[in-house]
């Protein structure tokens, strides 16, 4: 028996997660559940997993969902320090890392230090902070496995063991290069000066995923593939110049490893998370993920295209980090959370993001990443500055 514990259980990926969970009850039990608001929601889900533990934001979502659990064995707590423990205490196995943005690293770290199998769907951390994140897995000897879906793709598509061997050289296996997929996102085809006017609700429209607004603003800006480059970078050892991105609008490639003797192997399949997700879990074994079979007699041609960087300058600025290294990443991540609430928030405009980005990126000094306290205070420099840009657009 595997036990579980999920950060962001009210999310997209907590869902899937949970539904994914829900097929193999005899191979996995949920040790604890976490949710930053959606108290309802989390409510829910510890009802029908019996969780021995929640955890919520803030003490008051705390009372309230103590409230609506009385009678049930599930022990309610608040805070950043219980979602470390329940990341990394004796009683759990392996974590699902999918809280949103910056605020996920605590624990994620906290389970690596912990030695724990780490199911990382929360990219945000390992661009944040990725030599102290993979050094925590190296040292700890904690399992670090991809969620996202590209990852998970090119994790299945490189050599088996690859990424448990500490050493990992992509040059000495053989790659030649990693080739990232994207689907370019709801504004792949619309004309660039309309780009300006878009809305909230326009972007979160993705073409084949459904995900949490913050990833699907990024998808439409590709600064969710500048994210996953440095996810790439981190996660396989390769350098800025092996990683290639590759739009194919139809996300049924999600990504794909070139060898130097001109094969190419790709995963592929229908484009749901519960895939990548039941892959993880059961790592090195197979189980059901619920997924309907991938038919591909009834798959309209598959497209490939090179990226526009000039309709997509956030790719440009997340390859910019990659090579600048050092806190370069985390304040581009900083910048881009900031930006991107911001808009959804509607206080600036969608082209606005990769500006206040690129201004971060310009006024902030970035350095070496010798510790996580160095990293979390260029992420608060960049948050700074990125509101101080905002003001100013707003003038
Ligand atoms: P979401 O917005 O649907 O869910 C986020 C979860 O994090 C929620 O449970 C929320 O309660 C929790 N959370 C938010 N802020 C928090 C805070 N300050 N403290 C503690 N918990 C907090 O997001 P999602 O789409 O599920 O994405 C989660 C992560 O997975 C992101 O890093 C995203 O980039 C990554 N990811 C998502 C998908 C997808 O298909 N949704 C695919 C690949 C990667
Ligand atoms: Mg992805």
């Amino acid at each position: 028996m595997q036990r579980i514990t999920i950060l962001g259980a009210t999310g997209s990926i907590g869902a899937s997660t949970l539904d994914v969970l829900a097929r193999h009850p005899e191979q996995y039990s949920v040790y604890a559940l976490t949710a930053h608001g959606r108290v309802e929601e989390l409510a829910d889900a510890c009802r029908r997993f019996k969780p021995a533990r929640a955890v919520v934001g803030t003490p008051e979502a705390a009372q309230r969902l103590a409230q609506l659990l009385a009678g049930l064995p599930t022990v309610v707590e608040h805070g950043e320090q219980a979602l470390c423990d329940v990341a990394s205490c004796l009683e759990v196995d392996t974590v699902m890392a999918a809280i949103v943005g910056a605020a996920g690293l605590a624990p994620a770290l906290a389970a690596a230090r912990a030695g724990k199998k780490i199911l990382l769907a929360n990219k945000e951390a390992l661009v944040m902070s990725g030599q102290l994140f993979m050094d925590a897995v190296r040292e700890n000897r904690a399992t670090l496995l991809p969620i996202d879906s590209e990852h998970n793709a090119i994790f299945q598509s490189l050599p088996q063991g690859f990424a448990s061997e500490y050493a990992r050289d992509p040059q000495a296996a053989g790659v030649a290069k990693i080739l990232l997929t994207a689907s370019g996102g709801p504004f792949l085809m619309r004309a660039v000066e309309t780009l300006e006017a878009v809305t909230p609700d326009e972007a979160c429209k993705h073409p084949n995923w459904v995900m949490g607004r913050k990833i699907s603003v990024d998808s439409a800006t590709m600064m969710n593939k500048g994210l996953e480059v440095i996810e790439a970078h981190w996660l396989f050892g390769a350098p800025a110049d092996l990683i290639e991105v590759v739009i194919h609008p139809q996300s049924v490639i999600h990504s794909m490893v070139s060898y130097v003797d001109g094969s190419v192997l790709a995963q592929l399949g229908n484009p749901d998370m519960r895939t990548p997700i039941a892959h993880a879990l059961a790592f090195p074994e197979r189980i059901a993920s619920g997924v309907p079979q991938l038919d591909l007699t009834q798959m309209a041609a598959l497209q490939f295209y090179q990226p526009d960087f000039g309709r997509f300058p956030c790719l440009a600025l997340a390859f910019d980090a990659l090579r600048a290294g050092g806190t370069a990443p985390a304040l581009l991540n900083a910048a881009n959370e900031v930006a991107v609430q911001s808009f959804l928030d509607r206080e600036i405009g969608f082209r606005d993001i990769d500006r206040v980005i690129a201004r971060v990126m310009d006024a902030v000094p970035h350095g070496p990443a010798p510790s996580i306290e160095a990293v979390l205070a260029q992420d608060a420099r960049a948050r700074e500055s990125a509101r101080g840009f905002i003001a100013q657009l707003r003038r």
